[in-house]
């Protein structure tokens, strides 16, 4: 398949017209108690749902929240998303307290062309993550059409972004999603030579899929972060305090070997930043040969970073996934930045994957995530695709079954 996006429907192109269109959307936002800390999942499904308000649907908006375990749970409502729904619309968003029965039902007849709705957290029933036949039905009754636009939950076969959508003919997806689609899709299917990956991040643990599905692909592997730490032990360097995953040395010399056979470039840090521990003010950058005793690794230095960034002015296609080093404290963010600096301004087609790497790009400095081609919104999602996995949310779009 050369179009990721085969046999997936637009939103532009569904039946939605004074219809009822129930819209998965991703409002799974961070919040500090009632207050959202940061509004940017619901900014970002604004041109699906105005997209949909304007020509004059009736939008069934739903969402998860958070992780409630036993029900309902007010911790976890997803009231304070409806208001600020409402402000960012600037017209009134009805709030069922429950997203099936009578209240949701109630909500949605009343429900005039050209409004939006947003149901009540869809894990208040614990039968959303297990795909139960009868919620999928009570939830698909609501509405005509189905418009999944919930990327960062494609990953998981959850009633609402799976079963549901299998009990509706018109089905396809909102702009979110269509762009995640397209552009992680490209990447994985037919990406421009050469193309140039970046992983970092705390563990090779997390990551092994994807740097096997990574190898078969690209024409240079960067490695940096926590996980270059174990592939620099496995060439016998003293990594000191560092982390390492002692258990993972074996699994590191054999990606080292099978990058070699399938001429893919390998590079590592040459220098890194350490420090007695993430708290302490200052860094010291070293030679990776030369990590003091009882200090840790905890960014790249200026030679890895001038090393890395140097393949970025050829390469057609970059993706990165997994912080350079603890971005999260001052003295260890430079190299994390200075990458995510170096892809804003590189010509070739630019994906960051990842949340720790998308918040990075976020905070890297002006302009630089608005010159990103792509930034996913997926964490989980993302990688799984970049795995070549088939992702039960989108396969089921591409489908034709249903009522
Ligand atoms: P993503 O969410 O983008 O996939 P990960 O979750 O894999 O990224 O990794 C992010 C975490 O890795 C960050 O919290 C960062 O502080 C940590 N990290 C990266 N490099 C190091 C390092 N050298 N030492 C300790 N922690 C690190
Ligand atoms: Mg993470």
């Amino acid at each position: 398949m050369t179009n990721p996006l085969e046999g997936i429907r637009s939103i532009r192109d569904l039946p939605i017209d004074n219809r009822r269109v129930f819209l998965r959307v991703d409002f799974n936002v961070p919040a500090d108690g009632k207050k959202i800390t940061d509004d940017s999942r619901i900014r970002s499904a604004l041109p699906t749902i105005q997209h949909a308000l304007e020509r004059g649907a009736r939008v069934i908006c739903a969402s998860h929240f958070g992780r409630p375990k036993k029900g309902p749970d007010p911790k976890y409502s997803l009231e304070p998303c409806a208001a600020r729904l409402a402000e960012l619309l600037g017209k009134d968003v009805a709030f069922p307290e429950d997203c099936i029965g009578d209240a949701a039902k109630k909500v949605v007849a009343d429900l005039r062309t050209g409004h939006a709705c947003l149901l009540e957290n869809l894990r208040f029933h614990p039968e959303e993550e297990k795909n139960d036949e009868a919620f999928c039905r009570q939830l698909a009754d609501l509405a005509d059409v189905y418009v999944d636009d919930a990327f960062g939950s494609v990953h998981r076969a959850h009633a609402s972004v799976y079963g549901v959508a299998k009990l509706f003919r018109g089905r396809g997806c909102g702009f979110l999603l269509e762009k995640e689609i397209a552009s992680l899709g490209k990447i994985v299917e037919s990406p421009d030579l050469p193309y140039v990956a970046v992983l970092g991040g705390a563990k090779v643990s997390d990551k092994i899929a994807v740097v096997e599905a990574l190898l078969e692909r690209v024409t240079a592997l960067v490695i940096g972060g926590a996980m270059a730490n174990t592939f620099l032990a496995a060439q016998g360097r003293n990594m000191q305090a560092s982390l390492v995953e002692a258990d993972k040395l074996p699994l590191a010399r054999t990606i080292i070997e099978k990058a070699q056979g399938k001429g893919v470039a390998l590079l590592l840090p040459q220098d890194v930043v350490v420090a007695t521990g993430p708290d302490a003010a200052t860094g010291q950058i070293v030679n990776v040969d030369a990590v003091p005793a009882a200090t840790m690794a905890l960014d790249i230095g200026p030679k890895s970073i001038a090393e890395f960034c140097r393949h970025f002015a050829t390469a057609k296609t970059i993706f990165w996934n997994g912080p350079m080093g603890f971005f999260e404290k001052a003295p260890f963010s430079t190299g994390t930045f200075a990458i995510a600096r170096a892809m804003a301004d590189a010509p070739g087609f630019t994906v960051v994957g990842g949340g720790d790497s998308a918040a990075a790009v976020y905070v890297a400095g002006a302009g630089v995530a608005e010159k990103i081609k792509h930034i996913s919104t997926g964490g989980g999602a993302s990688l799984e695709l970049i795995e070549g996995k088939k992702l039960p949310g989108i396969e089921v779009l591409r489908g034709s079954e249903g009522k």
